[in-house]
C-alpha cells in the first residue's frame, strides 16, 4: 500500500512505454522504476531523514518522489520561487536532510543547511551495473510527503500525507491501467503543490504518459499541448483565462485535447463558459481539494458542465459556479459553528471524512478522533447535493455583526459586462467594524464602470452587501496556485488615503 507500489504496478503493464517526457529528457516506465529504487539506495547509504526537491517540473520529480518512498523516507518538494533565505529555512524545518537541486532553478539553499546538496543530474542516469536496488521498504502509516502550505492565510505549515492516503485517493479516483497508448498528461501545475503530485501519481497509475511542463506560460502551455499532442491537462483558474487568450489569437483549438481538469481556486463561470465556447471536444471538471485531504473531495464532471449548460432551470445552470459533488469515497457534511448538520441552502463551514484525509502537521493533527476534517471553507449544498464554496472563514467579512461572504459579491461584480476579475474585502470601519470594499479588474478595451457598479449590486444582493468604494486595479494578486490573496488586498485597502 506504498506509493511505488503504484510504479511497480504499472510497469507490469509495459516497461518500455513512456512515463515522463520533459524537454529532451524522457523516461521508459522501466527507467523511472530503476533509477528510483537506486535512489532509495542512495538515500539509505546516506542516512537521510528526508529527501527534498528544488526543481522545476522535470524528469527528476517522478523519480525523487518513488525513490524517497523506495528508501521508506518522504519527499518534500519546495518551492522555488521562495527566496534563499526563506529555502534554507524551510529546509531547516525539515533537517536532516538531502537537498536535490535543478539546474533550472535560480534560488539556491544555503551550503551547509542540508546534510547533503546534490545536483537533479544524480537522479536521472542509469544505476552502475551491480547498484543493489532494495525493494519497497515504505509502510503505508509512514510519511510519503512533506509539503509546506502556500501560507494564504498565514504562516506555512508543514502537512504529512503517508503512503496510504496518497495511495487510497489514487486507487479510489483512478481505473488502474485505463490509459490508451496516446494519452499523454501535461502537468503544469508545479509539483511542490498537491494537484501536481496527484497528476503525477494518478498517470503513473492509469499507465499514461506524463509531459511536464517546466515553468508556466500560456504560451509554452499551448506549443507544448500541440507539440506533445497532450490529451488531458489540469490547470488552476488564472492559468485557464490566459490559455484560452492564446488559442483566440492562434485560432488554435488543440483537436487532441480530450480532457481539461481545473481547480486549486475559485473559478469564475464566465471563463468556464468561455471554455465551452471554445473548446467544445474537451470534456471539463471542476476538483475541489486541499493539501490535507490529498488532493480532490469533490468533482463537477463533464456531463454536469454539459447539463448546466444546456438547461434553462436556473437552479441547474447554477451548477456552473459550483464545485460538484464528492467522490465516491468521501462524505460531506456542511456544519454550523455548534456542530449542527446543515441542509441544503444553509451556509456554514464544509467537513470531510475519508481514507484520503490526513489533515495532519508536523506541528499537529487537525482531524477530529472520528476521521472528520474541517476545511475552514464556507459553503453550502443545493437539493441535489452540489457544493457551493463560499470563500474560506477567514476571508468572511463581518458588517456589523452580519457574516457577508465575498465571493457571493465578487459573482455579481464580475457578472457585469466590463469586470474581468474581482476582489472584495473587509476593510477596518469605525461605525461597522468592517465595510465591504471591492477592487476590480476590467475586461479588455472596457470603459470604467464604476458609476453603475454600486446599483448593479444593489439590483442583485442585499444593501450591506454593496461595496463602499470600489477602486480599479490592472491585475489582482494571485498566487501561483491560481488562490487570490485577499489578505493582500485587505492589507492594501487598510492603508488609509488608497487612491481608487
Ligand atoms: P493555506 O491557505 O492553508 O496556507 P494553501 O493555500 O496551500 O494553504 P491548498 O491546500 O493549496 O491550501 O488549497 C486548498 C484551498 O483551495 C481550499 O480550501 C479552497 O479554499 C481552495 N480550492 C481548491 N480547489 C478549489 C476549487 N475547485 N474551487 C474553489 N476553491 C478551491
Amino acid at each position: 500500500m506504498s506509493i511505488l507500489m503504484l510504479l511497480t504496478m504499472a510497469v507490469e503493464l509495459g516497461a518500455d512505454r513512456v512515463a515522463v517526457t520533459a524537454g529532451d529528457e524522457q523516461l521508459t516506465y522501466g527507467e523511472l522504476l530503476d533509477r528510483s529504487r537506486a535512489l532509495g539506495a542512495q538515500l539509505r547509504e546516506q542516512g537521510a531523514d528526508n529527501a527534498a526537491l528544488l526543481d522545476l517540473n522535470t524528469a527528476a520529480f517522478p523519480v525523487a518522489l518513488f525513490g524517497a518512498a523506495a528508501a521508506g523516507v518522504p519527499l518534500a518538494p519546495l518551492n522555488y520561487r521562495l527566496a534563499d533565505e526563506r529555502l534554507t529555512e524551510a529546509v531547516g524545518r525539515l533537517s536532516p536532510v538531502a537537498v536535490y537541486q535543478g539546474p533550472g532553478v535560480s534560488s539556491r539553499v544555503a551550503v551547509g543547511a542540508a546534510d547533503a546538496l546534490l545536483p537533479t543530474t544524480a537522479l536521472l542516469g542509469a544505476p552502475p551495473a551491480g547498484t543493489e536496488l532494495p525493494d519497497d521498504l515504505a509502510d503505508p502509516e509512514s510519511p510519503a510527503v512533506l509539503l509546506f502550505t502556500s501560507g494564504t492565510t498565514g504562516t506555512p505549515k508543514i502537512a504529512i500525507l503517508r503512503h496510504r492516503h496518497l495511495f487510497s485517493y489514487v486507487t479510489s479516483t483512478v481505473e488502474f491501467g485505463h490509459a490508451g497508448p496516446e494519452e499523454a498528461i501535461m502537468v503544469s501545475v508545479p509539483n511542490y503543490h498537491i494537484a501536481g503530485i496527484s497528476s503525477v501519481l494518478g498517470s503513473v497509475f492509469a499507465g499514461r504518459r506524463i509531459v511536464q511542463l517546466p515553468s508556466f506560460s500560456p504560451e509554452a502551455w499551448v506549443d507544448t499541448a500541440a507539440r506533445e499532442q497532450v490529451t488531458h491537462a489540469m490547470v488552476v483558474p488564472t492559468m485557464l483565462a490566459r490559455i484560452l487568450d492564446v488559442l483566440e489569437e492562434r485560432g488554435e483549438t488543440l483537436p487532441a485535447l480530450r480532457h481539461l481538469s481545473y481547480g486549486g481556486g475559485r473559478m469564475p463561470v464566465p471563463v468556464v463558459e468561455r471554455a465551452v465556447g471554445m473548446l467544445p471536444h474537451v470534456d471539463l471538471v471542476n476538483a475541489y481539494g486541499l493539501t490535507e485531504t490529498s488532493s480532490t473531495v469533490t468533482i463537477l464532471g463533464p456531463q454536469d458542465h454539459r447539463d448546466a449548460i444546456a438547461s434553462s432551470d436556473p437552479v441547474v445552470r447554477a451548477r456552473l459556479g459550483s464545485v460538484g459533488r464528492p467522490v465516491p469515497s468521501i462524505e460531506l457534511e456542511i456544519r454550523d459553528h455548534d456542530g449542527r448538520v446543515l441542509g441544503p441552502g444553509e451556509i456554514g463551514e464544509v467537513f470531510v471524512r475519508g481514507e484520503q484525509v490526513a489533515g495532519e502537521y508536523t506541528s499537529h493533527t487537525a482531524v477530529a478522533d472520528d476521521g472528520w476534517y474541517a476545511t475552514r471553507d464556507q459553503g453550502h449544498v443545493d437539493t441535489d447535493g452540489f457544493l457551493f464554496l463560499r470563500g474560506r472563514a477567514d476571508d468572511i467579512i463581518v458588517r456589523g455583526g452580519e457574516n457577508i461572504s465575498p465571493e457571493e459579491v465578487e459573482d455579481v461584480l464580475v457578472s457585469h459586462p466590463a469586470v474581468a476579475a474581482a476582489a472584495v474585502v473587509g476593510v477596518p470601519d469605525e461605525e461597522w467594524g468592517e465595510r465591504v470594499e471591492a477592487v476590480i479588474v476590467l475586461e479588455r478595451g472596457a470603459a470604467d464602470p464604476s458609476a453603475e457598479l454600486t446599483g448593479w449590486v444593489r439590483e442583485r444582493l442585499r444593501s450591506t452587501r454593496v461595496p463602499s468604494a470600489v477602486h480599479l486595479r490592472d491585475e489582482l494578486p494571485f498566487n501561483e496556485t491560481g488562490k487570490l490573496l485577499r489578505r493582500v488586498v485587505r492589507e492594501e485597502l487598510s492603508r488609509v488615503g488608497v487612491p481608487s
